[in-house]
This record gives C-alpha cells, sequence and structure tokens, in this order.
C-alpha cells in the first residue's frame, strides 16, 4: 500500500467535496383523507461521503399544491366523495408540477437524468415519495398507484412514508428551507389533527414513543363537532369547507385580543369554570365527567366536551352572539389545557429533562389561541426555556411538502421502499414492542 507523507493539498479536499456534494429531488404525493396534495422538494448541498463533515444545506420547496374535497354536504369527509377528488385531482396536480421541476444545463451527460417538460430539459426526480398510511385505505392506494406509475416510466425508486411521522419532523423541513438545522432530536411532539391526537416523544428519524394516545375522539373533531353546535347558522354556512374548527378560532376571538391566565399548578381536574350564564365545562377526567380516577392516566379523552357543549346549546337554542363566543372559548380553553396536561406529566418525569423543543403539528396547530395559551403556560411554570415549534399554517394541515421532506430524511438514511407496498390503514409510529415505522414490510435499505 502506498502511503503518502505529504500533507494533501487544501484544493483537493475542496474539489472532492465539492464533488461529492449534491441535491436530492423528490416528486411527493399526499392523499391520505380529503386532500390531494403534491409537492417538488429539492435539498441541496446533501454530503454524499458520511465521513466528511456535515455541511450546510438548504431546502426548496418548488412546487407546493393541494385539492380539498368539498363535504359539506356530509358534515364530515365522505370516503367516496374524497377518492373521486384525488382521482379528478391529482393527475392534475402532478401534471402542473413539472414545469417547476429545476431546469437541468443540457450538455449530453445530463440526459440520463433529465426528462423534457414542454420542450424544456428539466432534472429527473431521484425518486417518488408517497404517503403509505396511516388514513384512508382506498385514499392512500390512489397516492400509491399514481406514484409506482410514475417510478416505473422514470425508472426511479419510490419510497412511501409514514403520515404521523411527517407531522412530528416537519419544523425540520422548516428549518432547512431557512438554512438552518433543527430541531434536533430529542423532542416532543404535541400531535393534533382531525383524526389524531398524541404526545410523541422523538428520538430519532424512525424512533418515537407515544406517550399518551385519544381513547375516544381526536381533538380536531370534536372541536369540528363543538364548532357545529355552537356556531350561528350563518357563519357556518359562510364556511368554504368542513374545518370547523378553524371557523370557531375565528368566530370566538373576532378582533378582541386573548385574556387567558394559565392555571398554575392547579390540577386539571380543578379547573372547572363556572360562566355567569350558569353553565360550566368540566375537564375531562374529573370528577364531574364520572372519570376521576382517570386524572393521572397518560391517556386523553375528548368525547365529554362535545356532550357538555350538545348539551348547552340544546338546552338554550336561541343563545345570543356573546354567550357563544364564549362558549367557544371556553370549548378550547378545556380542550387544550388537557392536552398541555399530559405534556407537563411527561416533562415533569426526570427522563425529559433535556427537552428543550415541543412540536405542535398538525392541523389544530394552526390555532392560534393554543399556541399562545402553551406559551403562556410553559412561561408560567418557568419552562421560557422550552421552544415552541410550529410549522406555519399551510405546513400544520395535511400536505405533500410534509411528506416530501419525511422522503428526503429517510433516503438519506438508506431507505428505499420495494415496488408491492400497498396502503396501511392503521400505522403506528411508536418504535415499541417492535412496532414502528420500520416494522411493516417493504423496506428495503442500501446503506
Ligand atoms: P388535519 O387532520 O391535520 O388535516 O387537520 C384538520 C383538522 O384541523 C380539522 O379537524 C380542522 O377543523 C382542524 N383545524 C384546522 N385549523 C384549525 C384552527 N385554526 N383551530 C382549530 N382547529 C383547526
Amino acid at each position: 500500500m502506498r502511503v503518502s507523507h505529504y500533507p494533501r493539498p487544501r484544493i483537493l479536499n475542496i474539489l472532492s467535496t465539492c464533488y461529492r456534494r449534491r441535491t436530492i429531488l423528490t416528486l411527493a404525493i399526499e392523499t391520505s383523507c380529503d386532500d390531494t396534495s403534491v409537492a417538488i422538494l429539492e435539498k441541496d448541498g446533501v454530503n454524499e461521503d458520511h465521513r466528511l463533515p456535515p455541511q450546510p444545506t438548504r431546502t426548496k420547496l418548488h412546487y407546493h399544491q393541494k385539492v380539498t374535497s368539498d363535504n359539506r354536504a356530509y358534515g364530515g369527509v365522505h370516503p367516496i366523495v374524497a377518492v373521486e377528488s384525488h382521482q379528478q385531482n391529482l393527475s392534475t396536480l402532478v401534471k402542473a408540477s413539472l414545469a417547476s421541476l429545476p431546469i437541468r444545463n443540457s450538455s449530453i451527460a445530463d440526459f440520463t437524468n433529465a426528462i423534457f417538460v414542454e420542450g424544456e430539459l428539466r432534472k429527473k426526480p431521484d425518486f417518488i415519495t408517497v404517503t403509505r398510511g396511516p388514513g384512508m385505505r382506498s385514499s392512500l392506494q390512489c397516492g400509491i398507484d399514481t406514484a409506482k406509475g410514475l417510478a416505473v416510466g422514470w425508472q426511479i425508486p419510490i419510497l412511501g412514508v409514514n403520515h404521523m411521522q411527517a407531522h412530528a419532523i416537519t419544523p425540520r423541513l422548516v428549518s432547512s428551507m431557512a438554512g438552518v438545522r433543527g430541531p434536533d432530536f430529542p423532542f416532543m411532539t404535541l400531535l393534533v389533527s382531525g383524526g389524531n391526537t398524541m404526545l410523541v416523544r422523538s428520538a430519532g428519524l424512525c424512533d418515537h414513543r407515544i406517550l399518551a394516545e385519544t381513547s375516544d375522539m381526536a381533538v380536531g373533531d370534536v372541536l369540528d363537532k363543538c364548532a357545529r353546535d355552537i356556531l350561528p347558522a350563518e357563519v357556518l354556512k359562510a364556511g368554504s369547507s368542513v374545518m370547523y374548527g378553524r371557523l370557531l378560532e375565528q368566530f370566538a376571538f373576532e378582533n378582541e385580543p386573548y385574556n387567558y391566565i394559565p392555571p398554575g399548578d392547579k390540577k386539571e381536574s380543578d379547573r372547572t369554570r363556572r360562566t355567569h350564564y350558569g353553565w360550566a365545562i368540566p375537564p375531562p377526567f374529573c370528577s364531574e365527567t364520572g372519570s376521576g380516577e382517570k386524572r393521572n392516566a397518560m391517556e386523553y379523552s375528548f368525547s365529554n366536551i362535545g356532550s357538555t357543549v350538545k348539551r348547552i346549546t340544546k338546552a338554550k337554542p336561541e343563545m345570543d352572539v356573546a354567550e357563544r363566543r364564549l362558549l367557544a372559548r371556553e370549548t378550547m380553553r378545556i380542550a387544550f389545557e388537557h392536552l398541555f396536561s399530559r405534556l407537563f406529566m411527561a416533562l415533569g418525569d426526570a427522563m425529559q429533562q433535556e427537552m428543550s423543543t415541543v412540536v405542535v403539528s398538525g392541523g389544530v396547530a394552526s390555532n392560534m389561541y393554543l399556541r399562545h395559551m402553551l406559551r403562556a403556560t410553559l412561561d408560567a411554570r418557568k419552562l421560557g426555556y422550552i421552544q415552541i415549534s410550529s410549522p406555519p399554517v399551510e405546513l400544520c394541515t395535511d400536505n405533500a411538502a410534509m411528506i416530501a421532506w419525511t422522503g428526503i430524511e429517510m433516503w438519506e438514511a438508506g431507505w428505499r421502499s420495494k415496488l408491492d407496498v400497498t396502503a396501511i390503514k392503521k400505522w403506528s409510529v411508536d418504535s415499541g414492542n417492535q412496532g414502528g415505522i420500520l416494522a411493516v414490510e417493504g423496506w428495503i435499505n442500501v446503506l
């Protein structure tokens, strides 16, 4: 073996680094529920040689669009309407996205990784990312089938990723788009959407533990149902989608500042507040709801909030707007304090002392009152050093940009999917008991 006794010229190091740095480009598809979304995402400055020190990277979202099926006639998502909307819109979105693929320099050597789009040479994606689960099976399969077609046609791999993992790591996409890193693992995530409510501890890309989960309804679902009972008919009618939770927030604080006072150390079960109208919404897991024995359980429950709101509004069909607004605020306060109660139980655990970031992700995370309440409560509990990391509103609800980012992180970790993968309706991110993201069949690791 020939051993060099001379230091390697610096220019060679730089050249070799440049040579090994490249971009990763993916086209991503999200169809897990009623949103059809397509994204093209590119991460630049990726280090191909793991022996080299990490380089600054930047991620660019070249294209991102979504179409949501109109389910207003059903008061919630209708599976057949959702599938028909995917079938109508997905190909059109994919076609439109191609014009946003980065331009390829037209040297002969580049033809292998390029495609012609309307007469222009553009970079071919390195792989297709698609949501594989969890979600509505037939909706998921629409996206997967299209993804497979693109992968076969372009002769590139496919990556079928977990939708909940994507929600949890979306803040890492946001940072990367700003040219910075983070949040680094470990972090806590409050995953709050229309179909899920969970508190997750994330220690790595595929290393997640669910610390608390809802035993009945998701928080987004209960807010949607309460909104239908609370909102005046004309407000409901003016809504453009079935995201009634969003309307509830707008209605509750129309032009008024927040006046939230955190409860300090008061137990969640002691926070029932009787209003001057005579009604109160008791927190879940207190003696008034008959489930006081669960006050320390690492579990969520929202159904009682829904039934209490229904009872209050039924008893007073002529309720005026001021009372309805107060009811909207109290509904959110009780639901969000319940969310935080399990977060603080977990943060009090010695195991979680190193935690400095709480990610709040999923559709309900776009609620500004929730973010305000959480910040105020962390500060009141002398946890001001804990950062709240919430994606911008358009990345909180279901979207293909977060799927694309998950594809890129999984790709860098060496993961690819086999071409025969199919939709997975229930797919937990929890890696305990040999479960989790990697426990399903269909993964290949190339590293
Ligand atoms: P996702 O399931 O992640 O797509 O999120 C959809 C859920 O988020 C629905 O239940 C929406 O009503 C809810 N949502 C969206 N925006 C808000 C908001 N500003 N406040 C409360 N809930 C919201």
